[in-house]
């Protein structure tokens, strides 16, 4: 039976600006993906129209910033922003700030190093087991902290068949990888019939157990997740899909119903938050998200330090800002309302997650612990198998003892430049001090 499809009717979350916004968009059109894609909002002109006038010197200003970092934003997340508050937070994900080039000390492109991981073109390899797929840089909205906003310069690509072809001949020959994350650009951009395809390919190849989708249509588009994409998703399960939202405000019905079409097919789903200054930086809108998740069945996975990328400096916290949200999520809600927080370490290092400490103290037959309400406890154990007060590192070679490769040799070389960049880093933390909170 056919889901129902969106009225345009509220009963619940914040109230939609598609009336006033869009008064003439029958409900054919906006409940069509295509029509928003192709009504998104990118030139300088329509963007003023929704955010109001500014002073000439700004407009010529904010020019240049859409020039170096193109803006889309499809009506469906228009209607949610409250453009009566300019700080609103789901306005500033999406709409082009001066502070992308005017604060730009020390974001580098490219901070991940995923261009030097690719095995092929499109194929990320750096943890042994899994890959990430890189099929198109198209996203249905372009996020203003984006990891990847240095490809928005190159303009729209998405992959050739040849070089699908060449990512799947890797797969094969490539027996350890058992799971395929295929993301952003964000892939369900392409034609239901492109993604069926590639996953054909992917389900032949016997070694790979689960295939996961990083998109963020459920957030900014959910009109695309239709029956004929979830039906068709169904047919290749184990999938699994990581959303990104944000902030309890892009939690709407329409989102909701998104993630149902999603879950009642049998793929479960995970969010992605990115911690950003003046959008969600706070242990009660954290919260309040992770709730407004669990709610829908939208399991909160990750929050992320906001990536040091050029063109997003305005965004980042103090990494001390996470780990407090964390502290007053832990055994304040629900254990698997609480994400993971978690820095994707510069260089290509990977996630590194990081936790308040509710380890104190290591002795030879006891532990001191804390709990989430500060209270202390000594857990004894029954032999001596804690070096006391001690905790060894490995090192990185014994971690991953077949990969002493080229990505090995360039973090180590990496190190030897940390005083370089140290140094770039305290010159912003002075600057920052200057700067509003
Ligand atoms: S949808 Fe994801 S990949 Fe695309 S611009 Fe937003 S954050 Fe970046």
């Amino acid at each position: 039976m056919p889901l129902p499809q969106f009225s345009g009717e509220r009963h619940e979350g914040p109230p939609s600006g598609r009336r006033a916004l869009f008064p003439k968009a029958t409900d054919r059109e906006w409940n069509d993906w295509t029509w928003q894609l192709r009504n998104a909002a990118t030139s300088l002109e329509t963007l003023l129209k929704f955010s109001g006038p500014i002073s000439s010197d700004e407009e010529a200003r904010l020019a240049r910033v859409i020039e170096k970092f193109p803006a889309i934003i499809p009506p469906y997340y228009l209607s949610i922003i409250n453009f009566s508050n300019p700080q609103d937070p789901v306005r500033m994900q999406a709409f082009p700030s001066l502070d992308e080039i005017d604060y730009n000390v020390y974001g580098i492109p490219d901070p991940l190093e995923e261009e030097e991981d690719m095995a092929v073109a499109g194929l990320i390899h750096r943890y042994p087991d899994r890959v990430l797929m890189q099929l198109t840089n198209m996203c249905p909205m372009n996020c203003r902290h984006c990891t990847r906003k240095r490809e928005w310069e190159e303009g729209k690509w998405s992959r050739t068949d040849g070089e699908i072809d060449a990512m799947v001949d890797y797969l094969h020959r490539t027996p350890q990888v058992r799971d395929v994350l295929i993301s952003g650009g964000d892939p369900l951009i392409l034609s239901t019939p492109k993604i069926e395809k590639i996953l054909a390919k992917l389900r032949a190849i016997r070694h790979i157990e689960i295939i996961r989708f990083g998109t963020r249509f459920p957030v900014v588009l959910p009109q695309r997740i239709d029956d004929e994409l979830c039906a068709m998703l169904k047919k290749y399960r184990p999938i699994w899909i990581n959303t990104h939202f944000n902030h309890p405000q892009e939690v709407t019905p329409e989102a909701r119903a998104a993630c149902d079409r999603i879950i009642c097919s049998g793929i479960p789903m995970n969010n992605q938050t990115v911690l950003m200054r003046s959008v969600n930086d706070s242990t009660q809108i954290i919260m309040k998200l992770c709730h407004e998740l669990v709610k829908i069945g939208v399991r909160p996975y990750y929050l992320y330090q906001c990536d040091m990328v050029k063109g997003t400096e305005h965004f980042q916290t103090p990494v001390w800002k996470g780990l407090e949200i964390i502290e007053g999520l832990r055994g304040h809600t629900t254990g698997f309302a609480v994400p993971q927080f978690v820095i994707d370490a510069p260089g290509g290092g990977g996630k590194i997650p990081l936790s308040p400490n509710y380890l104190l103290f290591a002795g030879t037959n006891y532990l001191t612990l804390r709990n989430y309400e500060g209270l202390i406890f000594k857990y004894e154990t029954s032999n001596n198998e804690n070096a006391s007060g001690v905790i060894s590192f490995p090192d990185s070679a014994s971690l991953v003892p077949n990969q002493k490769s080229g990505r090995i040799a360039r973090r180590e070389k990496r190190h030897e430049n940390h005083d370089h960049f140290q140094s770039q880093k305290k010159g912003s933390r002075q600057r920052d001090l200057t700067r509003p909170s």
